[in-house]
């Protein structure tokens, strides 16, 4: 039902903010579409961003435009912001639009500014009838930005049409899943060898750098295998969303040592590999803009993630260490981005290999491939892979290279495969990883051996945590234990 802007004091809401919440609550001019459909959404009010606005943005880009935006939700994602619009009760019609923010993200020497709220719109997006399905999202703390929908076709172009900013824009890179680096960002960059280019120079998935304060006062740690700056805002997002952030954070942040079982378990490597997707998306298109190819987008792009997106073009300004300058960052960067391609030859995305590597090197071998008792029905059955116990949540990673198959339920939640992943190696080679706790990859994903595939669990039928490994030569198992060492 679509109801005016005469409507008062209405507290049963689904709209919001990422500052002040997603049931925020409105007082005078409450113009809003009021839902059913199922027993959590019944009652609910999704108030029009026309009329209300809320607390948005942070960090000094923050105070822009009062600081206020548009009410609404992220059943997208975070990139854009959808409100319900213009509300008509005589035709029981309503619009929605999109609002976007510009961010500014710091590196090593240029501060992080934080996000404007959501303020640069309307730009018109679907309209509804009463009674009609509408799009909200799932109904998580985020708005529905911890699960987004992709993003339908053409927005950005409409966008773009409407004279919102590039800079508000950030391009594809910021809907990639986590789990694999394999794909070509713009311009033809590949990822992976981008990745083992700054991995190169900056350390691994465990590294933790020294403690480091900036001109603008903001103090923290160089994180992981990009070493992304633990005060930047898109970094402290995606910590802070997990149990114990914040205060793992603060920690960070005061100086305090931190372990890489720590690092692993709050900023681990599949978010490491995410924010490094959608930055260097941005940082390559930043370079393109300014004219940058071959050779030198590489070094660009160096220079950008080195010294922010204000970095002066080849800048004789160096990190706290003195180390390196920004230009001869982005020089050692392109002169091992080279030699990265090259070395990945055999093991590239969606290519197998044809040597397996052990899925969870720590796991401890828990029950052999062959007959024996089953643990749960008690009877003499073939067992067609191998348990490797590990705790839950131990990364899963792909044996060998190719492309992902089957992401999935098999079975049920309590019997069978449970949550399983099945690569096809293209050499007549399929595996199976069973009763995963969570998927890092898609169907239909090209990766390469060692990537993670998803997460230890006991989903299925299962006893205890563990990685149910099977491969199968022409559709039949045969033992893993020929493949690989346990
Ligand atoms: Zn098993």
């Amino acid at each position: 039902m679509v109801y005016g802007p005469a409507e008062r004091d209405r507290h049963n809401t689904i709209s919001g903010g990422d500052q002040v919440g997603y049931s925020a609550t409105c007082q005078a001019n409450c113009a809003h579409v009021e839902l059913t459909g199922n027993p959590t959404l019944h009652g609910k009010q999704w108030i029009s961003g026309r009329y209300q606005d809320v607390k948005g943005g942070f960090g000094v880009l923050g105070a822009v435009n009062g600081g206020k935006e548009p009410t609404g939700r992220h059943p997208f994602g975070e990139v854009f912001k959808v409100s319900v619009w213009d509300v008509d009760e005589s035709t029981g019609s309503l619009s929605t639009a999109l609002h976007f923010r510009i961010c500014h993200r710091g590196g090593f020497l240029s501060p992080d500014l934080g996000c404007t709220p959501y303020f640069l719109g309307p730009v018109p997006f679907l309209s509804y009838r009463e009674t009609e399905p509408i799009f909200v999202g799932l109904l998580d703390r985020q708005g529905g930005a911890s699960s987004p929908a992709p993003i339908p076709e053409g927005v950005f172009e409409q966008a773009k049409a409407m004279g919102i900013p590039a800079a508000a824009l950030p391009g594809y890179g910021d809907f990639f899943g986590g789990g694999s680096l394999c794909g070509k960002g713009p311009g033809g960059v590949d990822f992976k060898a981008l990745a083992a280019t700054f991995s190169s120079i900056e350390g691994d998935y465990g590294s933790v750098g020294s403690f480091v304060c900036n001109e603008m006062g903001n103090c923290g740690r160089g994180l992981g295998r990009y070493q992304y700056m633990s005060y930047r805002s898109d970094v402290r997002r995606i910590i802070s969303q997990r149990d114990g952030g914040a205060a793992f954070l603060e920690k960070v942040n005061s100086g305090a040592a931190i372990s890489r079982a720590e690092l692993e378990r709050f900023f681990p490597s599949t978010e490491q590999d995410r924010v490094f997707k959608a930055d260097q998306t941005r940082n390559i298109e930043q370079a393109i803009r300014e004219g940058f190819f071959g050779e030198r987008l590489i070094e660009r792009v160096g220079q950008i993630h080195f010294g922010g997106s204000g970095a002066p073009l080849d800048g004789g300004a160096s990190d706290v260490h003195g180390r390196l300058t920004l230009k001869s960052y982005g020089e050692t960067l392109s002169a091992q981005y080279d030699t990265a391609l090259k070395a990945q030859g055999a093991s590239a995305c969606g290519k197998a290999t044809g040597a397996l590597v052990n899925p969870t090197p720590n796991a401890r071998l828990t029950s052999d491939y062959g007959w024996r008792i089953h643990p749960i029905y008690r009877d003499r059955r073939f067992h067609t892979g191998i348990d490797l116990g590990a705790p839950t949540g131990t990364p899963v990673r792909a044996a060998d290279g190719g492309t992902v198959v089957f992401v999935g339920v098999s079975g049920s939640m309590t019997s069978g495969y449970g949550q399983m992943v099945i690569i096809d190696h293209g050499n007549g080679h399929t595996t199976r990883y069973a009763h995963l706790s969570g998927f890092d990859v898609k169907e239909g994903d090209q990766i390469a051996k060692g990537d993670q595939l998803g997460r230890v669990g006991s989903t299925g039928g299962s006893t205890g945590p563990h990685l149910h490994f099977e491969v199968r030569r022409n559709g039949a198992p045969v033992n893993p234990k020929q493949y690989i060492n346990i």
